[in-house]
């Protein structure tokens, strides 16, 4: 078993939150990693450092992933650094939560266009890497809440159960690469993106969790590097739920 150790992984959105872990833990397991971010430099450059500090291999790149020349760009840069990627780990996601009635075009649209549109661009720029990997690796993060909808949330669920439709159809067209295309649905998960929700709304999401605890980063990461890794080549188009016991 090989792990992920010969393979270069690009983690959109990695400054922060579930993506820093996923990249910290690729770059731990001997991976070469790709620490995209939007505007987070500081934190991004961070994660190098902690990845070099453990004596692994990576690089902070700078692309808005809703625009599809940025995205296209940063594959030069990694080409040039790394030659292709055999991961693509779409992580990068927004939230912009409001009642339904209160929902603007734009609220819509900004949530539409980071979490489907920036998959989109990703993962067509990166098609033809993951296709000739001999390992190639396409995992989307999308969340509980495309599973059971959310309060506030029309926006974000609809993206997120749009990756489920994306994902497994990919992986049925990646199939015959050998490639693999599979989905993780991550709880409540404790990051920038649940300190933007209310004490009392956190507190009771937290009743309703059969563990009755959040997630930590590092209950997510393990299972996106088993999808990364040679342990799951016969895994493909599944979406696995790591949210404490919710029911779909
Ligand atoms: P977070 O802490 O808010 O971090 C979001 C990350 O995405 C940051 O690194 C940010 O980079 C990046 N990003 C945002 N827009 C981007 C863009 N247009 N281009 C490139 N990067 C962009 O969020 P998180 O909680 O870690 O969430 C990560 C993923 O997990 C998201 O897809 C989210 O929907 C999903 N998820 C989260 C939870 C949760 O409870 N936290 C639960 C289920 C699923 P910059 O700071 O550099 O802009």
């Amino acid at each position: 078993m090989e792990g992920i150790k010969s393979q270069t992984c690009l983690v959109t959105g990695a400054s922060r939150g579930i993506g820093r872990g996923i990249a910290t833990e690729f770059g731990e397991a001997g991976a070469e990693v790709v620490v995209n971010y939007r505007t987070s430099e500081a934190e991004a450059y961070d994660v190098v450092d902690e990845i070099e500090a453990a004596g692994g291999s990576a690089i902070a790149l700078q692309a808005d992933v809703c625009e599809f020349d940025e995205v296209e760009a940063m594959r030069e840069r990694i080409h040039k650094a790394f030659g292709p990627i055999d991961v693509l780990v779409n992580n990068a996601g927004v939230t912009v939560d409001r009642k339904f009635e209160n929902m603007t075009c734009e609220n819509w649209d900004r949530v539409i266009d980071v979490n489907l549109g920036g998959v989109f661009n990703a993962t067509k720029v990166f098609y033809d890497d993951l296709k000739e990997s001999d390992q190639g690796r396409l995992i989307n993060i999308s969340s509980v809440v495309g599973q059971q909808g959310n309060y506030g949330q029309a926006n974000y669920a609809t993206t997120k159960s749009g990756l489920f439709g994306f994902t497994r159809t990919i992986a049925l067209e990646l199939a015959r690469h050998d490639t693999t295309a599979n989905c993780v649905a991550p709880g409540f998960t404790k990051t920038d993106m649940l300190a933007d929700v209310g004490e009392g709304v956190q507190e009771k999401i937290r009743q309703r969790i059969p563990l009755k605890r959040f997630a930590e980063v590092e209950d997510i990461t393990g299972i996106v590097r088993f999808l990364a890794s040679d342990e799951s080549s016969y895994m493909t188009g599944q979406v696995l739920g790591v949210n404490g016991g919710m029911e779909w």
